[in-house]
């Protein structure tokens, strides 16, 4: 088995914590550029434009684009007209028909395209939804609350248009639940917290109902410290599911059935090598259509300015 070439476009936080050490832990890949306007990685060739590296480098057949999601497509269309296979983190891209778009490329061009949603990798989620599949669901409760400081240290692009504020680590939680839930659901309202001055929320209050007539309610905010919350509870008509941690942790009915420590991004990279061994795509764009919903329905409430 040769390892596939990859780059990583975008050397931010999400590239050094969890795309580098997921790609040195994979035997099917081999890291082979980058694609950075400042640094780079010490060690790794770097271009300063994905043209550039497009023009220089036939033998990267794949590219992990970790850059912001307002210049993801661009990137992408460039990437699959070049031939090669591309992986994009989340959220896929600044729009619904910008995502459409890239899958009808990929499929004209038989590339492999992965709209990654690593929160899906977590430990307890395919055990949440393997639980969850015969159980008839009566309400499920989300609370995403984590503290924007920690996690987006002066990131500029979270607050401007396409940034998604709160619902950048919010669609981790809709990726998990559109992923467990045995039927489908859609949004009834939305309550949006802009701070004054800020062009995307720093708070969403969700109420969604499924195809089965069960409730979900979703409270997303980022102004939480200490201790994060990151917790989906689905109440059935045979027991309760809770899971924690991001998908951690699962219980039920009050019993810990499983903890296990993170592997999201081992996850991502074994789908994405296996995508690339058969040419095919996976995108599932339901959390992002959620999303949009949420900023179509929602109510806006001006709160304090964020400094
Ligand atoms: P970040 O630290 O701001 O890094 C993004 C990188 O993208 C920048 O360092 C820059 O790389 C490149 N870039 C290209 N165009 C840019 C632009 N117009 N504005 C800013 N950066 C630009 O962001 P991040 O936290 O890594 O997030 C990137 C993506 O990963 C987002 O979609 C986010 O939702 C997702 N994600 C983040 C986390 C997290 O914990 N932060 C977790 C999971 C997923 P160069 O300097 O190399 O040019």
């Amino acid at each position: 088995m040769t390892a596939t070439n990859i780059a990583i476009v975008g050397v931010g936080k999400i590239a050094r914590d969890q795309h580098v050490p997921a790609i040195s832990g994979n035997a099917r890949f081999h890291l082979a550029a980058t694609v950075s306007s400042h640094s780079g990685l010490d060690g790794i060739d770097n271009f300063e434009t994905l043209d550039a590296l497009l023009a220089a480098r036939p033998d990267i057949e794949a590219m992990a684009l970790c850059m912001p999601p307002q210049v993801r497509y661009e990137a992408a269309a460039k990437a699959i007209a070049a031939d090669r296979h591309v992986l994009l983190e989340k959220p896929p891209g600044a729009t619904i028909a910008e995502v459409e778009a890239l899958v009808r490329m990929a499929k004209a061009q038989n590339v492999a395209l992965f709209a990654t949603w690593h929160s899906r990798f977590a430990a307890a989620v395919e055990p949440a939804r393997l639980w969850l599949q015969d159980k008839k669901v009566r309400h499920v409760s989300v609370i995403w609350k984590e503290d924007v400081r920690r996690w987006h240290p002066g990131q500029a692009w979270i607050w401007q248009p396409g940034g998604l504020g709160v619902f950048d680590p919010g669609i981790n939680a809709l990726s998990i639940v559109t992923r467990i839930l045995p039927e489908p659901f859609h949004l009834v309202s939305s309550t949006l917290e802009f701070p004054d001055g800020r062009d995307a929320p720093i708070a969403a209050t969700l109420r969604f109902t499924g195809d089965g007539g069960f409730e979900v309610e979703a409270n997303f905010d980022w102004r939480q410290t200490g201790p994060q919350s990151w917790d989906i509870e689905v109440e059935t008509e045979s027991g309760t599911l809770l899971l924690r941690s991001g998908g951690a942790e699962m219980h039920v009915d009050g019993r810990e059935t499983l903890r296990e420590d993170d592997a999201e991004y081992d996850g991502i990279y074994a789908r994405f090598a296996e995508l690339i061994s058969t040419r095919d795509i996976d995108a599932d764009l339901s959390p992002l259509i959620h999303v949009a919903d949420a900023f179509m329905l929602g109510r806006r409430v001006v709160v304090e300015p964020f400094a």
